[in-house]
């Protein structure tokens, strides 16, 4: 499985329809303070189903929403659309190619799509349920994590590396079948 494109528009500072194509290989984002790498990466986390305003930096969802600039409005909606390449079948479906709409309104309505049809939250957060990949995985590490992770307990951090890995999840596993 691989992240193919991010389609980003009314997202944040991302007033105009932009689309980022993931090449093979490392991607990095560039670019000055306060240009929007970080709300790149929280387009990504947003279109993953996260909940809390909070961890977007925001007080309210809607503040996603470009907020208008000196010289443009602000706008009604935010749209986030990701693309996964799926030839290997990591993620638990049939289609080679996964993509990801998530969409809210000012108003406060919110829609989800997977493969351009519409569907549930949960449809999204079931699909990538265990992939290391979801709203709540190490894979996304924000600004000011990195430092926390740096300056964690050696437990805390045994944590951390053990979700990564994967190995968590065999851990709560053998601790369940040493209860049964
Ligand atoms: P740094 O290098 O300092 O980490 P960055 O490239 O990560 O910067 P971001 O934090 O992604 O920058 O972007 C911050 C910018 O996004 C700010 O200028 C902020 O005003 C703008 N921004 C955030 N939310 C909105 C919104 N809803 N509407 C318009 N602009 C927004
Ligand atoms: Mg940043």
């Amino acid at each position: 499985m691989k992240l193919k494109s991010l389609e980003i528009s009314g997202f944040k500072s991302f007033a105009d329809d932009t689309k980022i194509d993931f090449e093979t290989g490392v991607t990095g984002i560039v670019g000055p303070n306060g240009s929007g790498k970080s709300n790149i990466s929280e387009a990504v986390r947003w279109v993953l189903g996260e909940q809390s305003a909070k961890n977007l930096r925001g007080q309210r969802m809607p503040d996603v929403i470009f907020a208008g600039s000196a010289e443009r409005k602000p706008l009604n909606r935010a749209m986030v659309t990701m693309v996964l390449d799926n030839t290997d079948h990591y993620l638990n479906t049939d289609y080679s190619e996964v993509s990801v709409t998530r969409k809210l309104f000012r108003n406060g309505d919110s829609v989800y799509q997977l493969n351009g049809q519409e569907c549930r939250l949960k449809d999204i957060t079931d699909l990538f349920l265990d992939s290391g990949i979801g709203d709540d995985s190490f894979s996304m590490i924000s600004q000011g994590r990195v430092e926390a992770i740096f300056n964690s307990k050696p437990e805390d951090r045994r944590f951390i590396i053990e979700e990564v890995t994967g190995v968590s999840k065999y851990k709560l596993g053998k601790q369940k079948a040493q209860r049964e």
